[in-house]
């Protein structure tokens, strides 16, 4: 142990997966010990946007789930030594490794349209131009992109390519989000174009993300001693000094406390989230706006008033219209309706990842993951997930917009576009089904200028770092459990000097058999 490391007190804000790797890396690789970490998370639960909830009685709950790939670095880094939930004798990286040998995933039914698996679902349908467009965007340099959309760079039938249907279902982009993001997610991914209609090369988690990654690093961090602090709110942090040289003196707290912070002690912020505000519906009723309770976009927009250099959050958080989703998560009694997917799509449950309907107003779309999802999960009960990602329209079989329905009217608007018959709706009769509305789940992918996004370590910072989904990390990409492991590995590694820098971002754009085999892809060879 490190005699400066156990003087030292290191208060992290945030308990998602940004905050929890903080801790890992300040024990693990900087000699901290546990009880001079602590962490403070405003929510009832740690784990942030990776989350597993409910029972099979009222219904499991998923906001999401999380795709993995082998580039992965600082995430599979971090999850090396930490014992699996499943198997302590394995770390949760070899869990992930074994799960995905023994459930690869290749999708047979990528696009279903008119109720059936889309006979063009292997075929990207760009023309000439788009393909062109696409080069051009990956060529070109980042700061001259500052500031566009998707839409100002492509032509209007780019949007109906199937192509984009896969690319901006799969990753969750709209065409008013950010061309920076969407290059920098063409470069990051290009590996992965070969296997792109089928959703190959992608890796999952054995069961959700709470039972997976956040139960085995809680467990491992509280076996260390480490404070969690739930249901407790950060509502200011007090900085003194200059931007040429700046540290945070005090934390202030939802219950009117203060907690002092020594010279020797450090602080990681993380600012906004993009699962703030959710709210829960159910099968009669869709979720309630006005039920949400935000609280995550609250202190960074305190810091960015007050001091230089915390970047603009209403860039991201300040149109809900352009960055909500509604998610559900469906608790069926039998096999029946997955038996009838399996059939359907030519894929064993948990094989194929995401079905999107091509013709539904919603751009609907469904993941049957391995079962049991849940560690606990009730024997011959079988969740699955889907999303809308334009929930905004009035549907094709419900005629109000997803952003209205209730849990029974998403899955009549999806047994519409599955053709199911009276009776194969009965599958559904007691089916517990959980709508979800996330006011800011694509808030990170809204157009951004550089000064937007906080750096990790702001300029003059002393004693404090930003981590998480929106401080500004070179070449990696948003929406990933990554960006935010990389962005903890930074901050301890900048704050502490004792832990070396995560890894550089692998550059497969740089490498020729790469590129040529994407660029066969997109024309089609
Ligand atoms: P968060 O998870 O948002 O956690 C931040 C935490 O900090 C929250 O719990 C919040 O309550 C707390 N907090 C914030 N401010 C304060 C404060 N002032 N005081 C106290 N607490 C505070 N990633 C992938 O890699 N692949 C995928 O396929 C993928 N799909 C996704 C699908 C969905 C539906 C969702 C929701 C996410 C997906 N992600 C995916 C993204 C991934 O889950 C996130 O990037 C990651 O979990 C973000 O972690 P974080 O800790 O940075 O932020």
């Amino acid at each position: 142990m490190l005699e400066s490391a156990s003087q030292e007190q290191h208060h992290i804000i945030g308990g998602g997966i940004a905050g929890l790797a903080t801790a890992v890396y300040l024990l693990r690789d900087a000699g901290v010990e546990g009880k001079n970490i602590r962490i403070y998370e405003q929510l009832g639960v740690a784990g942030g946007s990776l989350d597993g909830s409910g029972d099979a009685d009222t219904g499991y709950m998923i906001r999401g789930g999380r795709m993995f790939e082998e580039h992965f670095a600082c995430t599979f880094d971090l999850f090396d030594t930490i014992p699996s939930a499943n198997n302590l004798d394995i770390s949760v990286t070899e869990d992930i490794m074994a799960f995905n040998r023994m459930v690869p995933g290749s999708s047979n039914c990528r696009l279903v349209r008119d109720g059936k698996p889309a006979e063009d679902r292997y075929d990207l349908t760009l023309s000439a131009h788009d393909i062109v467009d696409i080069n051009r965007l990956i060529l070109h340099s980042e700061p001259h992109l500052s500031g566009k959309c998707i839409e100002d760079w492509f032509q209007p039938a780019f949007f109906d390519s199937n192509f984009w249907l896969m690319w901006s279902t799969m990753f969750s982009f709209q065409p008013w989000h950010s061309l920076t993001e969407l290059r920098r997610y063409l470069r990051r991914f290009i590996h992965l174009f070969p296997g792109f209609t089928r959703i190959a090369g992608i890796l999952r988690t054995r069961y959700n993300q709470y039972d997976s990654l956040i139960a085995p690093i809680l467990t491992w961090l509280l076996d260390r001693g480490v404070m969690i602090l739930i249901d407790t709110q950060v509502v200011d942090v007090m900085i003194a000094g200059t931007r040429q040289s700046r540290r945070v003196t005090a934390l202030a707290l939802s219950d009117n406390s203060n907690v002092p912070i020594g010279e020797n002690d450090f602080v990681y912020l993380t600012l906004g989230s993009m699962t703030d505000a959710t709210v829960q519906g159910s099968n009669d009723r869709a979720p309630d706006p006005s039920d949400s309770e935000s609280g995550a976009w609250t202190l960074w927009h305190r810091l960015a008033a007050q001091y230089e250099g915390f970047g603009r959050p209403e860039v991201f958080c300040g149109d809900t219209s352009k960055t909500a989703w509604h998610s559900f998560t469906v608790t069926v009694d039998g096999p029946e309706f997955f038996e009838f997917m399996e059939d359907f799509t030519n894929n064993r449950t948990g094989t194929g990842g995401l079905v999107t309907f091509a013709d539904s107003s919603w751009t609907l779309s469904v993941v049957l993951f391995h079962q049991p999802h849940f560690r606990d999960q009730k024997p011959d009960t079988y969740t699955f997930w889907g999303y809308g990602l334009r929930g905004d329209r009035p549907g094709d079989f419900v005629k109000k917009p997803m952003w209205e329905a209730t849990g029974d009217e998403i899955i009549k608007e999806l047994s519409g576009h599955l053709k199911l018959t009276d009776m194969q709706m009965e599958w559904f009769d007691d089916a517990r089904v959980l709508p979800c509305r996330m006011p800011y789940i694509t808030s990170h992918f809204m157009p951004r200028q550089p000064g937007d996004r906080p750096d990790v370590r702001p300029s003059g910072a002393r004693n404090f770092a930003v981590i998480g989904q929106f401080c500004e990390l070179p070449r990696d990409c948003v929406f990933t459990v990554e960006y935010s492991v990389r962005s903890a590995r930074s901050a301890v590694a900048s704050l502490t000097g004792r832990v070396d820098p995560p890894p550089p971002v692998a550059r497969t754009d740089l490498d020729p058999i790469v590129l040529i085999r994407a660029a066969r892809v997109l024309m089609g060879m």
